[in-house]
């Protein structure tokens, strides 16, 4: 069994260290202060081949793994967590989704310019009485002549607010001409008649990630933008959510390795009682505490994605890793503001920003409640 990454899967990893330590986490602060979208990071990222690692070149990717994706999406989540979140989004869910169930037609229309950066993807699943219970959503998609008319709201949903973003993949109830009732998945455009964006969220943190309802008012596509198989479009749209949870869990891990550098930043500074905190051995517990479960978590993550690449089913390692490494965040954030004492409650302390943020990813892409629920069916099953 090897542990070690390759030469490629560490040339990128710290090669987007490199550029996020630069480039990103300077800026973070005013981004989450103002609530302004870094277009011109997106490029950067966008030009060092970011959002298409795992794609073939044929359509403008790199040609790389999900071992590769994940360890960027890490690094760049350190340094920001909502740009880390908008590759997440487009990369391992939108793109992902276009590029297993797509048609040739779709991949060079749809898929390309996501790989490529020069546009960004949503998903739309989430609905207001509709969240866990993904499979009651009540958005309909009717079969005109040679369009889908889409009618519903999709709630809370990433990246679509963004200048560049494109398209939703939004799943809704249709009826076959066989008469069968069935959730399919849909490519939605931003242009198309009957889309319209609904105000932007007031978050109480992660202000530069565009949240938006989606409203479809007699939404009007073309036949051609049914994505995959109508009659397995529910499981599909959730298939790709398996790697959200992996990309979830390494997002996570950024923002908890963030927690842990500028606590350790702090302790080594900060003189109480004559002497560094860090001399203290309840602040070095803590610490060593942070240090073990972000390894753990980051290994997990490594494992799941590993798995996929792989071709291993990894349907657990997935869930797991999202579970343990949104649980561990929330641990590791509150005691980094513990270690700061007052200055972690204040504004311009990282770790003040970063506790905020840590909360929202143990609901999204699957509560962490939801994810027990689906561990427990496999024990119930006798899988694990
Ligand atoms: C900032 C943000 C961005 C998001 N981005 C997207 C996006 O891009 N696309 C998208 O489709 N969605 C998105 N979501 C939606 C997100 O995935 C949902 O919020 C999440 O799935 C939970 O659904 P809900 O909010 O309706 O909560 P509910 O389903 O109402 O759950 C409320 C509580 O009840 C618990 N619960 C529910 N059912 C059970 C059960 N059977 N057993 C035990 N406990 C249960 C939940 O775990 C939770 O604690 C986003 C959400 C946020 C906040």
């Amino acid at each position: 069994m090897y542990f070690e990454l390759t030469k490629e899967q560490k040339m990128i990893r710290d090669e987007v260290r490199n550029f996020a330590r630069k480039e990103i986490a300077p800026r973070a602060e005013e981004m989450e202060r103002t609530g302004e979208y870094p277009y011109d990071l997106m490029e950067k990222m966008a030009d060092l081949g970011l959002m298409g690692i795992p794609f073939p070149e044929a359509y403008g990717g790199m040609d790389g793994d999900w071992v590769s994706t994940h360890l960027v999406i890490e690094e760049i989540s350190r340094a920001d967590i909502t740009l880390g979140a908008m590759l997440d989004v487009t990369t391992s869910i939108a793109a992902q989704e276009l590029f297993v169930f797509g048609t040739e037609e779709q991949k060079q229309k749809w898929l390309i310019p996501l790989v490529e950066g020069v546009k960004i993807g949503a998903f739309g699943l989430t609905e207001p009485d509709s969240g866990s219970d993904a499979g009651s959503l009540s958005t309909t998609a009717e079969r005109i002549g040679g369009n889908w008319v889409l009618n519903g709201t999709k709630q809370f949903i990433t990246n679509i607010g963004l200048d560049n973003a494109s398209l939703v993949l939004v799943a809704a109830n249709t009826r076959l001409d066989s008469g069968k009732e069935v959730i399919a998945t849909f490519i939605v455009p931003k242009e198309a008649p009957g889309f319209k964006l609904g105000e932007r969220y007031r978050k109480n943190a992660w202000h530069a990630s565009a949240t938006h309802e989606v409203i479809l008012s007699n939404c009007t596509i073309p036949a051609d933008n049914l994505l995959g198989n109508p009659e397995r479009g529910f499981s599909q749209h959730l298939s790709v959510l398996e790697t959200g949870r992996i990309s979830i869990a390494a997002v996570a891990v950024g923002l908890a390795q963030a927690c842990l550098d500028e606590s350790l930043r702090h302790a080594r500074g900060r003189k109480q009682f004559g002497r560094p905190i860090f001399d203290f051995q309840s602040i070095q517990f803590k610490l060593a505490d942070m240090a073990v479960s972000i390894e753990l978590a980051r290994n997990q993550y490594l494992k799941a994605a590993w798995m996929k690449d792989k071709g291993i089913p990894h349907a657990f390692e997935a869930t797991a890793a999202k579970l343990y490494a949104t649980e561990m965040l929330e641990k590791v954030a509150s005691d980094a503001v513990q270690i700061h004492g007052g200055y972690g409650y204040m504004e311009e302390y990282p770790v003040s920003r970063y506790y905020q943020g840590a909360k929202l990813l143990q609901i999204v892409e699957g509560t962490s409640e939801i994810l027990r629920m689906i561990i427990g069916r496999m024990l119930a099953k006798g899988s694990l």
